[in-house]
């Protein structure tokens, strides 16, 4: 059984009082880790204060990025070493803003996977669609092109650590209500890729997330569906109740 995972991703939103104020509104009403986890996607100043603040709560700290080395002459950027030594568990890797709008491209984020798995966090690694239909023996398998080339540092052994977050361009950020049976298509066609490049018993592991325009109205019907694990919210997790409801509603 695949636990299932909420994720909020407040992308550049919130100062570090409005986070710890949100970790304050919601931390004597979240579920219990052993039917669902919990994360909050915080800009790098609230990290270190939420990691303070969520000990001993279901709500893990979630790092929005962090630079593909260790230490050294990158002004600006933030190590997975000094993250991890902060206390956070997980960090987002290839987010669409940030392969948009920063370039970031494959070979980048195979570096930040490789390197955040290396420091003992996991990586939440966000695809969208590129998927290439290949044929083998007369078979046709789809190929998230753009997943494989940035597994492509990852190991058999490593492999069962990471989580997918499969993010369609057509969905995120654009408040359009999400299409729960694309959503899903999307999700199995990962976890075929997973199985097909890695094993049946690492794909059948793996939680994958769905992200794009996920709100309390529409996140019961996408999380009744068989292949998809969790979500990743952006806009609807920013309110402590829309975030509470759809905690509840998973
Ligand atoms: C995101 O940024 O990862 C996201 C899913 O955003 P939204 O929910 O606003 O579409």
């Amino acid at each position: 059984m695949r636990k299932p995972f909420i994720a909020a991703n407040w992308k550049m939103h919130k100062t570090v009082e409005d986070a710890v104020k949100f970790v304050e509104e919601v931390q004597h009403r979240l579920p219990s880790e052993d039917v669902l986890t919990c994360g909050i996607a915080a800009h790098f100043l609230a990290l270190y204060p939420m990691v303070q603040k969520t000990k001993g709560i279901n709500l893990g700290v979630i790092a929005q990025n962090s630079y593909g080395e260790f230490s050294g002459p990158y002004t600006g950027e933030v190590s997975p070493r000094a993250l991890a030594a902060a206390g956070v568990q997980y960090v987002m890797c290839g987010h669409i803003e940030r392969r948009t709008l920063f370039h970031e491209d494959n070979t980048m984020v195979a570096k930040k996977v490789a390197a955040v798995l290396q420091c003992g966090m996991t990586p939440i690694i966000c695809t969208d669609e590129t998927m290439v239909q290949q044929e083998f023996n007369g078979e046709v398998h789809y190929v998230f092109a753009q997943l494989m080339d940035v597994l492509s540092e990852v190991s058999f052994d490593q492999v069962k650590n990471i989580i997918i977050s499969y993010e369609p361009s057509w969905a995120v950020g654009v408040g359009q209500h999400a299409n729960p049976t694309l959503a899903e298509e999307g999700c199995r066609l990962i976890r075929r890729s997973i199985a097909d490049t890695y094993s049946y018993e690492v794909a059948d592991k793996i939680r994958i997330l769905y992200g794009g325009s996920v709100n309390p109205e529409n996140i019961q019907l996408i999380m009744s569906k068989r292949d998809i694990d969790g979500v990743l919210i952006g806009r609807a997790s920013l309110d402590a109740d829309n975030f509470l409801t759809m905690v509840d509603r998973v």
